[in-house]
């Protein structure tokens, strides 16, 4: 029987004195003038590698041994012992390795040399062999993890929405389409698409928001979330939007806005607790490899209440603020990133909740206010990253919603079954979307979306 373990578990100094098989990759070899070599190994159960002894006596040493370079796969049996090196509990002393797969180092990409983010993109298939993605990863896992638990705990239960979509939530992005027709055949041909011959028998796309289909479930389950990959073919190549991306929408009856504001918060707030006590160590790193003070700013966070604004307050504070936009700013305008960030970075110096936007710049399912001008709508933002959360109390009014619709040019009979939640029992609620990617980019201070992502799709990439 093996006595198998992975690398984190045999870090721990409880493990010292313990019989046992690693398996994992070589990060770097040295060999000493003693006549015997350290080999550091990975396993991805954790960022530290194991360190291990291998004495000359081994009957493969200078055959395989001394030949290990960065990249090969090895299995290594031994006793692990207290390590009087600093920063290691244990140490492995092997009596056994066996290597089973080589990583030429004339070819293998990831040498000890530091590459740039932007070139690891290139090699998307092994970047998360390195520290920082290698990370990255881990902590996008806890996320991920941690927002199951949390709507788990409070009592709202996960659902599927569907992919294929032929509603498009009203321009919440520009949509992919999806078809099965033959687009060159049609293109040798011309004329008009005929819709009847495509696989639903009308135009459908891939889904931008599984919200409107997660309110038909709010409004009988009671609290619901989805989360799963959205699409959106927005064609900006900023750092922060993706054309795929997951996000983690809930969805409340009974909620208004301001019940959405403290789920949204305690959400936030329990996501961040969990990585400071869960992934302690890949924490550590980016406090200090990627953003000095990260650790300490998320505890700060998780203090402090969130800071609230309406959007009419931020157009004054923008107005008035010293610095200069690229785009101007005047009531009514759709805040561009520089001032969502002006605002969380530099006015408050923390996440910000803003709130009553105008209803022109709003979808139509967000829910009118007594002013008739603004929308029961917030947005969260946070430093580095701009707006992580975007949430609205829905229109429950039928008379209201359908004027909103109407103003929209929305055509009443392909929301009927939307309509129908508002004809039968209907209630008040209220829900929002976080994109997982932006909660990984602001817990881990990654400074772009690609790369905490495994394989992003940007305009002009989808390789992998
Ligand atoms: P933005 O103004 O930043 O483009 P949005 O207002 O269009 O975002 P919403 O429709 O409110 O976004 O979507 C809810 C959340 O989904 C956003 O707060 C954000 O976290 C995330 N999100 C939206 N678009 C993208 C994208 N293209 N890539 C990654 N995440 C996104
Ligand atoms: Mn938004």
């Amino acid at each position: 029987m093996s006595n198998w373990i992975s690398v984190k578990e045999a870090r721990q100094g409880s493990s010292a004195g313990k019989s046992v098989e690693i398996r994992g990759w070589v990060r770097t070899r040295r060999d000493s003038k003693g006549g015997f070599s350290f080999i550091e190994v990975n396993d991805g159960s954790s960022m530290g590698n194991l360190q291990i002894v291998a004495p000359g006596e081994l009957a493969n040493y200078a055959d395989e041994i001394q030949k290990l370079t960065t990249g090969c796969s090895v299995v290594i049996t031994g006793e692990l012992q207290e390590s009087p090196a600093k920063g290691q509990d244990t140490e492995l002393h092997a009596d056994a390795v066996r290597v089973l797969g080589w990583a030429d180092p004339e070819t293998y990409p990831l040498q000890k040399k530091r590459h740039s983010f932007e070139k690891l993109r290139e090699w998307a298939h092994l970047r998360t062999r390195t520290n920082t993605l290698g990370a990255v990863m881990r902590v996008r896992d806890q996320i991920s993890q941690s927002i199951h638990q949390f709507f788990h705990e409070n009592g709202f239960f996960y659902t599927h929405t569907p992919i294929i979509t032929a509603s498009d939530c009203e321009g919440a992005g520009e949509m992919f389409r999806v078809t099965s027709l033959d687009l060159e055949m049609l293109a040798q041909k011309g004329g008009p698409v005929k819709y009847e011959y495509d696989f639903f028998d009308k135009p459908t796309f891939l889904t931008v928001s599984g919200q409107l289909e997660a309110e038909t479930y709010a409004t009988s389950l009671g609290r619901v979330y989805t989360f799963g990959p959205t699409f959106r073919a927005e064609n900006s190549n900023t750092s922060r939007h993706l054309a795929e991306f997951w996000m983690v929408e809930p969805e409340a009856a009974f909620f208004d806005l301001a019940d959405d504001m403290k789920l949204a918060e305690d959400f936030l707030k329990q996501i961040f607790t969990d990585c400071l006590n869960k992934c302690g160590e890949d924490m550590a790193f980016f406090d200090k490899m990627i953003e000095k003070g990260k650790l300490d700013q998320i505890k700060a966070v998780i203090e402090k209440p969130f800071q609230h604004m309406t959007y009419t307050d931020a157009i004054t504070v923008l107005e008035k603020a010293s610095k200069k936009f690229d785009y101007p700013i005047a009531w009514g305008t759709d805040l561009q990133a520089e001032h969502e960030r002006y605002l969380t970075e530099e006015h408050v110096g923390g996440p910000l909740i803003l709130t009553d936007y105008p209803s022109s710049i709003k979808p139509f399912y967000m829910r009118v206010s007594d002013d008739g001008k603004t929308v029961a709508a917030m947005d969260v933002l946070v430093p580095g990253v701009g707006e992580i959360i975007g949430g609205s109390q829905r229109e429950e009014r039928l008379d209201v919603l359908q004027r909103r619709m109407a103003e929209a040019d929305l055509n009443e009979e392909d929301y009927w079954w939307y309509i129908d939640l508002r004809k039968y029992g209907t209630v008040p609620h209220a829900g929002f979307g976080l994109g997982l990617e932006r909660a990984v980019q602001y817990v881990t201070g990654m400074s772009n979306i690609r790369d905490v992502i495994p394989f992003p799709r940007t305009p002009g990439n989808a390789d992998f």
